[in-house]
């Protein structure tokens, strides 16, 4: 939702006159100025900021004001910008060249840390992205099923594939619907959307489509609806049913592999999916993406089996050497507790920022990705937080407050995710100074957005 913004008034004390004329060029060449439509500040109201560098937890604009980087790229940069051990890999294998559309031995290498690091992996295919990983990965489950059907959740998001790209039809457990111009209602027809959290839901789709059911995708902790965390009972559902009736459960961890816990969620969580899709950290920075599982399923690829995929750049030497580097740099030096200790602090105080500014919110966190969901109404007028489990609790915040939320830490040096709806990313260079430093601000930002509404 665009929110004006003349609506926001603590927007654009920071000269950014240069970001400003990028974007009206970039808007005459590029369909709405961006390649990629989170990162146009739709959702906020206002402009872009052009980003000239990035260097460990810090962004710099175009107009020279250093951010501290709360956003990681959208997931991949764990490691924090311009990682010493990353730019090295990526320096050494771009010395031999950078594209040959043959094998070559660092894509085993890859392969074989993924296969180490995360607990459902057999086998692995590499794409150049998250949203070929789970187009792929859905091809694959129906073709080795021999089934159409897929089943998601609301507030899930899978990448821009037609079949993914779909929302609930007015009832829940019926047929879904095209959610942009341009997928059919043939395709929409054979994705099912169900709300997250939701296990009767599930339980009563599986026993009306069983037997139709290809796949189950889903992220293991959602961060595209902003961050929700499941209840184990709901995952452990979504692996009986799928078991018991002979579907595919896949797990979604383009966002989570390697964020949550080396092994992804799925470690964290001790639930093993038949396949996984990442995307994300397992580029390192550069387009990669994988899909892997059940050897007997990835038996089915072309070409040791029949279902086709493949892709030019697919295992490009660039990207396999930033992410087989930034892999070797997690497993080595484990940075998941120092994430989760520094992840709970910064929680906290979003949680007391928001009270002590009288604004009802719910803070949800795992590791290193969180949201601060801000909800309607005041404190002191008897408005409470309420916990978030599906898009419908996600979708009851209060977005207008977000984007002043949001533009006020802009101005104070702190780049958060532009939507209420994202969930926030830091890194392993984000330090407890930069922590507290953040908390500051947000104190600072939520009185301020606070009293604007008096
Ligand atoms: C980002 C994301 C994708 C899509 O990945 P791209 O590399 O942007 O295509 C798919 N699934 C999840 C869970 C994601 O967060």
């Amino acid at each position: 939702m665009a929110v004006p913004p003349k609506e926001t008034p603590l927007l654009m004390s920071l000269n950014r006159s240069k970001s400003h004329a990028a974007f009206a060029r970039a808007c005459q060449l590029i369909p709405g100025g961006v390649n990629s439509p989170a990162r146009a500040f739709g959702a906020v109201g206002g402009e872009p900021l052009f980003i000239a560098s990035g260097l460990g937890q810090h962004l710099t604009d175009i107009d020279g004001h250093v951010y501290l980087d709360y956003i990681g790229s959208w997931g991949p940069m764990i490691l924090g910008h311009r990682h010493p051990r990353v730019i090295a890999a990526i320096d050494e294998a771009l010395a031999r060249g950078t594209s040959f559309g043959a094998p070559t031995e660092a894509e085993s290498g890859l392969a074989e840390q993924i296969i180490d690091a995360v607990p459902s992996i057999e086998k692995v295919r590499m794409v150049s992205s998250g949203t070929e990983a789970t187009m792929s990965a859905i091809r694959l489950a129906r073709g080795a099923t021999g089934r159409d059907r897929i089943l998601k959740f609301a507030g899930n998001y899978h990448g821009h594939g037609d079949s993914l790209l779909v929302a609930a039809g007015s009832a829940a457990a019926t047929l879904g619907v095209p959610n942009s111009p341009g997928v059919t209602a043939g395709t929409a027809k054979d994705t099912l959307v169900l709300e997250y959290n939701d296990c009767s839901q599930l339980e009563e789709a599986f026993a009306a489509h069983g037997q139709d059911i290809a796949a189950v995708i889903m992220e293991p902790v959602v961060g595209n609806m902003g961050l929700v965390d499941p209840a184990r009972e709901f995952l452990l559902a979504a692996r009986q049913l799928t078991e018991r009736h002979g579907s595919v459960l896949i797990f979604d961890e383009v966002m989570t592999g390697f964020r949550l816990a080396y092994g992804g969620a799925q470690e964290r969580c001790g639930i093993t999916p038949d396949m996984t899709t990442l995307g994300k950290i397992v580029g390192g920075g550069l387009p990669l993406g994988a899909y892997g599982g059940r050897a007997d399923l990835l038996d089915h690829v072309l070409p040791a089996g029949k279902v086709f995929q493949a892709g030019t750049l697919s295992g490009n030497p660039l990207a396999v050497a930033a992410g087989s580097a930034t892999l070797a740099e997690l497993k080595e030096h484990a940075p998941y507790a120092d994430l989760e200790r520094r992840g709970s602090r910064l929680a906290d105080g979003l949680k007391h920022a928001a009270e002590a500014a009288g604004l009802p919110a719910t803070v949800a966190r795992v590791g290193s990705m969180l949201t601060l969901f801000l909800q309607p109404g005041r404190l002191g007028d008897g408005a409470t937080g309420f916990p978030v489990v599906d898009w419908a609790t996600a979708s009851q915040s209060d977005t207008r407050r977000y984007a002043r939320f949001f533009w006020g830490m802009i101005d104070r040096g702190i780049y958060l995710p532009c939507s209420q709806f994202e969930a926030l990313f830091f890194s392993i260079a984000h330090t407890d100074a930069d922590i507290e430093r953040t908390l500051v601000a947000a104190q600072e930002t939520l009185a301020e957005v606070a009293a604007h509404e008096n």
